[in-house]
Protein backbone atom coordinates (compact mmCIF):
# COMPACT_ATOMS: atom_id res chain seq x y z
CA UNK A 1 0.00 0.00 0.00
CA UNK A 2 1.06 3.53 -0.59
CA UNK A 3 0.47 6.92 -1.40
CA UNK A 4 0.22 7.57 -5.14
CA UNK A 5 -1.41 10.87 -5.60
CA UNK A 6 -0.93 13.87 -3.31
CA UNK A 7 -3.19 17.50 -4.26
CA UNK A 8 -3.52 20.23 -2.94
CA UNK A 9 -7.43 21.27 -2.82
CA UNK A 10 -8.03 24.01 -0.41
CA UNK A 11 -7.52 25.99 2.44
CA UNK A 12 -10.44 26.35 5.13
CA UNK A 13 -10.62 28.49 8.74
CA UNK A 14 -13.89 28.32 10.98
CA UNK A 15 -17.39 29.05 9.26
CA UNK A 16 -15.67 28.76 5.59
CA UNK A 17 -17.49 25.74 3.34
CA UNK A 18 -15.79 22.40 3.58
CA UNK A 19 -15.29 20.09 0.54
CA UNK A 20 -18.77 18.39 -0.48
CA UNK A 21 -17.14 14.95 -0.31
CA UNK A 22 -17.05 13.05 3.09
CA UNK A 23 -13.57 11.76 2.32
CA UNK A 24 -12.54 9.54 5.63
CA UNK A 25 -9.93 12.26 7.01
CA UNK A 26 -6.19 11.95 8.28
CA UNK A 27 -5.40 15.03 10.60
CA UNK A 28 -1.96 16.21 11.33
CA UNK A 29 -1.24 18.34 14.52
CA UNK A 30 2.09 19.38 16.34
CA UNK A 31 3.37 22.75 17.31
CA UNK A 32 5.30 24.76 15.01
CA UNK A 33 9.05 22.92 14.58
CA UNK A 34 7.83 19.73 15.47
CA UNK A 35 8.94 18.26 12.15
CA UNK A 36 5.17 17.93 10.49
CA UNK A 37 6.18 19.82 7.18
CA UNK A 38 9.42 17.72 6.80
CA UNK A 39 6.77 14.57 8.08
CA UNK A 40 4.14 15.26 5.67
CA UNK A 41 6.37 16.06 2.34
CA UNK A 42 8.42 12.65 3.35
CA UNK A 43 5.10 10.29 3.50
CA UNK A 44 3.51 11.81 0.21
CA UNK A 45 7.19 11.98 -1.62
CA UNK A 46 6.64 15.43 -2.36
CA UNK A 47 9.42 17.51 -1.00
CA UNK A 48 7.08 20.75 -1.57
CA UNK A 49 4.13 20.06 -0.46
CA UNK A 50 4.28 21.33 2.93
CA UNK A 51 5.38 24.46 4.39
CA UNK A 52 6.83 25.54 7.91
CA UNK A 53 4.02 27.16 9.27
CA UNK A 54 6.59 28.77 11.72
CA UNK A 55 6.83 32.24 10.36
CA UNK A 56 5.17 35.06 12.26
CA UNK A 57 1.77 36.52 10.40
CA UNK A 58 1.39 33.69 7.83
CA UNK A 59 -2.52 33.34 7.61
CA UNK A 60 -3.58 30.43 9.70
CA UNK A 61 -5.60 27.95 7.55
CA UNK A 62 -6.13 23.87 7.96
CA UNK A 63 -4.95 22.98 4.50
CA UNK A 64 -6.82 20.15 2.75
CA UNK A 65 -4.89 17.60 0.63
CA UNK A 66 -6.59 14.86 -1.80
CA UNK A 67 -4.68 11.41 -1.52
CA UNK A 68 -5.44 8.63 -3.41
CA UNK A 69 -8.49 10.17 -5.02
CA UNK A 70 -10.15 8.82 -1.39
CA UNK A 71 -8.89 10.41 1.11
CA UNK A 72 -8.37 14.04 2.98
CA UNK A 73 -5.35 14.74 4.59
CA UNK A 74 -5.74 17.77 6.46
CA UNK A 75 -2.82 19.66 8.01
CA UNK A 76 -3.09 21.54 10.81
CA UNK A 77 -1.26 25.46 11.93
CA UNK A 78 1.50 24.45 13.92
CA UNK A 79 1.11 26.25 17.46
CA UNK A 80 3.19 27.14 20.36
CA UNK A 81 5.09 29.45 18.24
CA UNK A 82 6.55 31.17 21.72
CA UNK A 83 6.47 35.13 19.74
CA UNK A 84 2.62 34.78 19.32
CA UNK A 85 0.29 37.55 20.30
CA UNK A 86 -2.44 36.50 22.52
CA UNK A 87 -5.20 37.30 19.81
CA UNK A 88 -3.13 35.08 17.42
CA UNK A 89 -3.09 32.48 19.75
CA UNK A 90 -6.91 32.34 20.52
CA UNK A 91 -7.51 32.19 16.55
CA UNK A 92 -5.24 29.24 16.17
CA UNK A 93 -6.79 27.14 19.22
CA UNK A 94 -10.39 28.10 17.67
CA UNK A 95 -9.27 26.99 14.21
CA UNK A 96 -8.07 23.76 15.95
CA UNK A 97 -10.44 22.76 17.92
CA UNK A 98 -13.21 23.71 15.38
CA UNK A 99 -11.62 21.51 13.12
CA UNK A 100 -10.89 18.46 15.07
CA UNK A 101 -14.20 18.54 17.08
CA UNK A 102 -16.05 18.98 13.60
CA UNK A 103 -18.47 15.98 14.07
CA UNK A 104 -19.47 15.48 10.45
CA UNK A 105 -15.69 14.73 9.37
CA UNK A 106 -14.84 10.70 9.76
CA UNK A 107 -11.27 10.72 10.99
CA UNK A 108 -9.80 7.71 10.28
CA UNK A 109 -6.61 8.78 12.24
CA UNK A 110 -4.42 12.12 13.59
CA UNK A 111 -1.18 11.94 13.53
CA UNK A 112 0.45 14.47 16.59
CA UNK A 113 3.84 15.22 16.02
CA UNK A 114 5.73 15.98 19.04
CA UNK A 115 9.90 16.50 18.96
CA UNK A 116 11.25 13.20 20.60
CA UNK A 117 13.99 15.14 22.18
CA UNK A 118 11.23 17.50 24.00
CA UNK A 119 8.31 15.24 24.78
CA UNK A 120 5.08 16.56 24.74
CA UNK A 121 4.57 20.17 26.05
CA UNK A 122 1.20 21.38 27.81
CA UNK A 123 -0.32 22.27 24.14
CA UNK A 124 0.28 18.85 23.25
CA UNK A 125 -1.33 17.76 26.16
CA UNK A 126 -4.40 20.16 25.83
CA UNK A 127 -4.98 18.39 22.38
CA UNK A 128 -4.84 15.13 23.67
CA UNK A 129 -7.24 15.33 26.28
CA UNK A 130 -9.64 16.94 23.76
CA UNK A 131 -9.24 14.41 21.38
CA UNK A 132 -9.46 11.76 24.25
CA UNK A 133 -12.38 13.48 25.50
CA UNK A 134 -14.15 13.10 21.93
CA UNK A 135 -12.84 9.46 21.61
CA UNK A 136 -10.93 10.44 18.07
CA UNK A 137 -8.21 8.17 17.42
CA UNK A 138 -4.93 9.38 17.50
CA UNK A 139 -1.44 8.15 16.85
CA UNK A 140 1.61 9.94 17.71
CA UNK A 141 4.56 10.61 16.23
CA UNK A 142 7.77 10.82 17.68
CA UNK A 143 9.68 13.38 15.45
CA UNK A 144 13.52 13.99 14.69
CA UNK A 145 13.97 10.51 16.30
CA UNK A 146 17.93 10.54 14.56
CA UNK A 147 18.91 13.11 16.99
CA UNK A 148 19.00 11.06 19.69
CA UNK A 149 21.12 8.14 20.23
CA UNK A 150 20.23 4.59 20.50
CA UNK A 151 20.67 4.69 24.05
CA UNK A 152 18.29 8.39 24.53
CA UNK A 153 16.02 6.99 22.06
CA UNK A 154 14.44 4.63 24.32
CA UNK A 155 13.91 6.98 27.30
CA UNK A 156 12.67 9.39 25.71
CA UNK A 157 10.09 6.47 24.08
CA UNK A 158 9.65 5.16 27.25
CA UNK A 159 8.81 9.05 28.56
CA UNK A 160 6.65 9.90 25.95
CA UNK A 161 4.55 6.52 26.43
CA UNK A 162 4.32 7.70 30.22
CA UNK A 163 3.12 10.75 29.60
CA UNK A 164 0.56 9.74 26.54
CA UNK A 165 -0.78 6.51 27.61
CA UNK A 166 -2.97 4.08 25.49
CA UNK A 167 -1.57 5.64 22.12
CA UNK A 168 0.73 4.00 19.55
CA UNK A 169 3.65 5.63 19.20
CA UNK A 170 5.63 5.83 16.29
CA UNK A 171 9.80 6.80 16.32
CA UNK A 172 9.97 9.02 12.72
CA UNK A 173 12.65 10.59 10.78
CA UNK A 174 12.06 12.52 7.46
CA UNK A 175 15.65 12.39 7.02
CA UNK A 176 16.24 8.65 7.48
CA UNK A 177 12.47 7.59 6.67
CA UNK A 178 12.29 5.91 9.84
CA UNK A 179 8.94 4.69 10.66
CA UNK A 180 7.67 5.50 7.39
CA UNK A 181 6.37 1.86 6.13
CA UNK A 182 4.60 2.19 9.89
CA UNK A 183 2.84 5.29 9.17
CA UNK A 184 1.59 4.12 5.64
CA UNK A 185 0.46 0.72 7.07
CA UNK A 186 -1.52 2.29 10.17
CA UNK A 187 -3.62 4.33 7.80
CA UNK A 188 -4.10 1.55 5.64
CA UNK A 189 -4.35 3.38 2.62
P1 LIG B 1 7.08 22.29 11.23
O1 LIG B 1 7.20 23.71 11.68
O2 LIG B 1 6.44 21.44 12.29
O3 LIG B 1 6.43 22.11 9.91
O4 LIG B 1 8.56 21.70 11.15
P2 LIG B 1 9.55 21.51 9.90
O5 LIG B 1 9.19 20.28 9.14
O6 LIG B 1 9.64 22.78 9.15
O7 LIG B 1 10.92 21.20 10.68
C1 LIG B 1 11.49 22.10 11.58
C2 LIG B 1 13.01 21.92 11.57
O8 LIG B 1 13.35 20.62 11.99
C3 LIG B 1 13.61 22.08 10.16
O9 LIG B 1 14.86 22.70 10.30
C4 LIG B 1 13.76 20.65 9.67
O10 LIG B 1 14.80 20.49 8.74
C5 LIG B 1 14.06 19.92 10.97
N1 LIG B 1 13.56 18.52 10.93
C6 LIG B 1 12.29 18.14 10.69
N2 LIG B 1 12.17 16.79 10.75
C7 LIG B 1 13.41 16.31 11.01
C8 LIG B 1 13.94 14.99 11.19
O11 LIG B 1 13.26 13.97 11.13
N3 LIG B 1 15.29 14.91 11.49
C9 LIG B 1 16.08 16.00 11.58
N4 LIG B 1 17.37 15.80 11.88
N5 LIG B 1 15.62 17.25 11.42
C10 LIG B 1 14.30 17.42 11.13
Amino acid sequence: MSIQSTQYLTSVVPGAELPRENHPVFAFIGRSNSGKSSFLNCITNQKGLARSGATPGVTRKVNLYLVNKKYFFADLPGYGYAKMSRQDRNTLEKLIFWYLGNTELKFKNIFLLLDSRVGPTDDDLDIIDFLNAKNLPLTIIASKIDKLKSSEKQTQLKSIAANIPNHQIIPFSSVTAEGKKEVINIMGI
